[in-house]
């Protein structure tokens, strides 16, 4: 069966890597979360003191670029990839609120995405890929033969968040959380380099009210009459 790219785009907290990899696993295609790879250039950036409260050490960080070394290795036991940074397993630590608040600053960086964009790239060439972030469907993969947009209420968005977080062990208040949402969406959105915008042939999908099930059974016919149409 030919294989397809799938590329899913949408806002923050809107469940699109949960969908993206259960549709990546009935598919047996590889999944990409490219959020997680932001992710960690802001864990090198934090730790190194070049982020932080009143500290925004950009041109440190672009000297950095070429050290940062980004992986995913497959977990067999939880059955999916996991995000390591020079060498350490940092999926727990690129999830925290704390990461989360200078994401969005760190992504603005048009060096930084440089360097993960080609990264992406490359991971895509075979195709059989469902890669989900904020400029896949517009930047990464124009070519993607489907795409999807993501999209909720910013309340069910905050929502999922928060209870996530809180199931992590995480202190956070809700309104907080709300906040990050926010900020993250207006920053994703009114940056300079590769803003997050719904691709002019990418589909939209509210799962507001929508489970888990639902949102995979409809991707998952997308998929199907497009490879049936091949
Ligand atoms: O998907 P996730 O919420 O983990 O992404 C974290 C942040 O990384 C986003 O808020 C955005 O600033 C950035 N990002 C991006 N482009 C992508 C994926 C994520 O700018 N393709």
């Amino acid at each position: 069966m030919r294989k397809i790219t799938i590329a899913i785009d949408g806002y923050s907290s809107t469940g699109k890597s949960t969908v993206a990899k259960h549709l990546a696993k009935s598919l047996g295609y590889v999944y990409v979360d490219t959020g997680a790879m932001y992710r960690a250039v802001t864990l090198h950036a934090l730790r190194n003191d070049y982020f932080g409260e009143g500290k925004n050490d950009v041109k440190t960080l672009i000297n950095d670029l070429p050290k940062i070394d980004l992986e995913f290795i497959f977990n067999k036991e939880s059955e999916f990839s996991e995000m390591y940074l020079n060498g350490e397993n940092v999926e727990k630590e690129i999830r925290t609120l704390e990461v989360s608040d200078y994401v969005s600053p760190v992504a603005e960086i048009q060096e930084v995405r440089i360097k993960l964009v080609e990264m992406q790239q490359k991971m895509g060439e075979e195709k059989g890929i469902v890669m989900d972030g904020r400029d896949i469907g517009t930047v990464v993969f124009p070519d993607a033969e489907l795409k999807i947009f993501m999209t909720a209420s910013v309340s069910a968005r905050a929502t999922r968040r928060y209870k996530e977080l809180l199931d992590r062990g995480e202190e956070v208040s809700y309104e907080e959380v709300l906040e990050n949402v926010q900020t993250r969406d207006f920053i994703d959105s009114n940056r300079e380099f590769s803003p997050l915008r719904k691709a002019d042939d990418a589909i939209e999908l509210d799962n507001s009210d929508m489970g888990l099930q639902e949102q995979f059974e409809r991707l998952h016919g997308y998929v199907l009459r497009l490879i049936d149409k091949q």
